[in-house]
């Protein structure tokens, strides 16, 4: 027998008193953990395509102010108006670290999340700073080849590294890429009279998955080039909607600047919790869904057409949104199926 010391009774930690709030705190974590088993089990190993709206980066003091101009602006085209100011800088911050956490969250428990990023405020912010007008037609951008130099500048070089960084505070993870890499989107022009406006003709999803098996998280900027190597800018919601048709991913999850797809919309009080695709096209054809809300309904529904299996418009404003909507019984936002 070797003698082992014994150290004085003075020497041993005292375990820190647990207060009955800690306590019950902690339960309240097991449960939630609890809760959360059966989806970290269902989705383990699946892709989750995860549009990040460039309107939901600026709208993060959820002041509501998306829901105020529900009108003519599209996607490729979004023009400022939502909140880029000096004021929202923080919340923007916060809102985007939230939403990295969350990502790396996904990942860490097996989901294989890719994101697309959406920049229009953004864009337009640098515009109007560089003194360019931006022109619309029928609300959407007109991109001549100084637009679409700044609106790569702005999507590949900006806003996809602030995304990148966000996710990488938490480690080695996120890598971006702009569609034109390894020919992840070849594109065609949309309209003659647009420019540079670009529509998905082809998605070579090789990269992502190499990606994705290596462990990684793709972080997309939606412009893609033609055969020439042309570049064009496409529409994120397009864009993200395609990736999960290509991937045939689990989810397609856009996240905004609203509370979720509403029946009508200026109508708060008609969101919809749950619709068949049935229910979107008659949602549809009553005119009820207006601008930047377009094309991701328009997205959710051929993403699901093609295979996905759950399309989501979720309100980007609450916080760690994706959590609960991926981990929690209650959801929250619009979910769309087949
Ligand atoms: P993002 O940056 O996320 O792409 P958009 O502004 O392009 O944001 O799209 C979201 C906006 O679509 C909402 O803020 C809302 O004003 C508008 N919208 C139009 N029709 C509807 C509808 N039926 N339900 C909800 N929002 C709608
Ligand atoms: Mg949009």
């Amino acid at each position: 027998m070797t003698n082992v010391p014994v150290p004085e009774p003075g020497l041993f930690p005292v375990p820190p008193k647990v207060t009955r709030a800690q306590k019950a705190a902690a339960a309240k974590t097991a449960s939630v953990l609890v809760e959360a088993l059966p989806y970290i089990r269902r989705f383990w190993g699946k892709v989750v395509v995860v549009k990040y709206g460039g309107n939901a980066l600026a709208a993060a003091r959820g002041d509501g102010a998306g829901a105020e101009r529900a009108g003519a602006e599209q996607a490729a085209a979004e023009p400022s108006g939502k909140g880029t100011g000096d004021e929202d800088h923080d919340g923007a911050l916060e809102a985007l670290a939230s939403f990295a956490q969350d990502v790396v969250l996904m990942r860490a428990v097996g989901i294989l999340p890719v994101v697309v990023h959406g920049g229009g405020p953004q864009i337009s912010e640098l515009m109007q700073r560089l003194g360019k007008e931006t022109e619309f037609r029928n609300g959407l951008r007109v991109t001549d080849a100084d637009t679409l130099d700044i609106a790569r500048m702005v999507l590949v070089g900006k806003v996809n590294r602030d995304i990148v960084s966000a996710i990488n505070v938490h480690g080695p993870l996120a890598v971006g890429m702009s569609g034109e890499d390894a020919n992840l989107i070849t594109a065609t022009p949309s309209h003659a009279e647009l420019g540079f406006v670009g529509n998905v003709s082809v998605v070579d999803p090789t990269m992502l998955q190499r990606l994705l098996a290596e462990g990684l998280i793709p972080v997309v900027a939606t412009i893609g080039a033609d055969e020439s190597g042309q570049a064009y800018n496409i529409n994120a919601d397009t864009v993200a909607g395609a990736l999960a048709e290509a991937l045939q991913a689990e989810k397609l999850i856009f996240l905004t600047d609203i509370e979720g797809l509403r029946v009508v919309a200026d109508d708060p009080t008609t969101v919809i919790r749950q619709a068949s695709l049935a229910v979107i096209d008659e949602i549809i054809r009553s005119g009820g869904i207006r601008g930047g809300m377009m094309p991701k309904v328009e997205a959710c529904v051929r993403a699901v057409r093609a295979g996905v299996h759950r399309a989501h418009i979720l309100d980007g404003r609450v916080p760690h949104a994706l959590l609960l909507e991926l981990f929690t019984d209650a959801g929250v936002g619009t979910m769309v199926m087949p």
